[in-house]
């Protein structure tokens, strides 16, 4: 699945290529897709000059003077240039065409959980966005106000933390890496974790997120290139995906169990 840096990486690296570029016509080949793409990108969208190209959790905003077309990549999907002439395969389902650009932006998913909406206004105020947490990158994104909004919540420490309303982007890999490198057990009590031991836990989401959106800026090339379909980072992994394995500190076997059908994987002896 497609997370917050590969979402961020998906946005650097469109952006410069149709930055003040107008659309020429939009190509729609399946309009299901989470939800069927509105009327309006087919009718707004063509014509306009694109303004800027932002991310808002793992949502890729294109703007312009009418409105903005929100894209999410959902599990597989993938946003990528290819030559004009390029066949589209089966997954193939939206192209979009600029005006005297040599280069078309192809959006590829396989499984359909990705989505393509149109907002008016402000798109922060869509109701897919407007409930979301802070950027975990930002200053919003501190021990203050984790600390406040853990108070007397008895959710796990790791359901909590990839809830997108308590702060965005912070998804399973990256829960799970973020809570090793804290030394917090993945099942431990929001609400019951010190301020002090939360400060640490914040500067770690921030490291690996910020090292993950470092790597993937070293895969921004690939965009341009016709098989370009980003893959995920190959970021060096600590606990995640090594159930079973020794634990990187202390030896001892990681362990896995499963919290809301996602894997968690953990040292009992390092973890607290
Ligand atoms: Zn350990």
């Amino acid at each position: 699945m497609p997370e917050l840096p590969e979402v961020e990486t998906t946005k650097n690296g469109i952006a410069p290529h149709i930055l003040e570029q107008t659309v020429a016509r939009i190509e729609i080949r399946q309009p299901k897709l989470r939800w069927p793409i509105p009327e309006a990108v087919s009718t707004l969208f063509p014509g306009q000059t694109v303004q800027d190209v932002t991310r808002r959790g793992k949502y890729i905003g294109v703007h312009t003077s009418v409105g903005t077309l929100i894209i999410h990549l959902g599990m597989s999907g993938s946003l990528y240039f290819v030559e004009p002439d390029t066949p589209p395969m089966f997954h193939d389902h939206v192209d979009i065409h600029f005006v005297g650009l040599n280069k078309v932006l192809r959006y590829t998913d396989p499984r359909r959980f990705g989505a393509m909406l149109w907002s008016d206004g402000d798109w922060y105020a869509h109701e897919l966005i407007s409930h979301l947490g802070p950027e975990p990158l930002t200053d919003a994104f501190s021990v203050d106000y984790l600390h406040e909004r853990a108070k007397g919540r008895k959710q796990a420490i790791k359901q909590f933390i990839m809830d997108s309303k308590v702060v965005v982007g912070v998804g399973n890999i990256y829960a799970n890496e973020a809570l090793f490198m804290a030394g917090i057990r993945p099942t431990r009590a929001a609400g019951n974790i010190s301020k002090k031991r939360l400060a640490l836990f914040v500067e770690c989401i921030k490291q690996v997120l910020a090292a993950a959106i470092e790597q993937g800026g070293t895969t921004l090339k690939d965009f341009v290139s016709g098989e370009g379909k980003p893959g995920y980072f190959k970021q060096e992994l600590k606990v995640y995906g090594r159930a079973d394995l020794p634990c990187t500190v202390c030896k001892s076997p990681l362990t896995e169990i499963r919290q809301g059908q996602r894997s968690t994987v953990y040292c009992a002896h390092c973890q607290r």
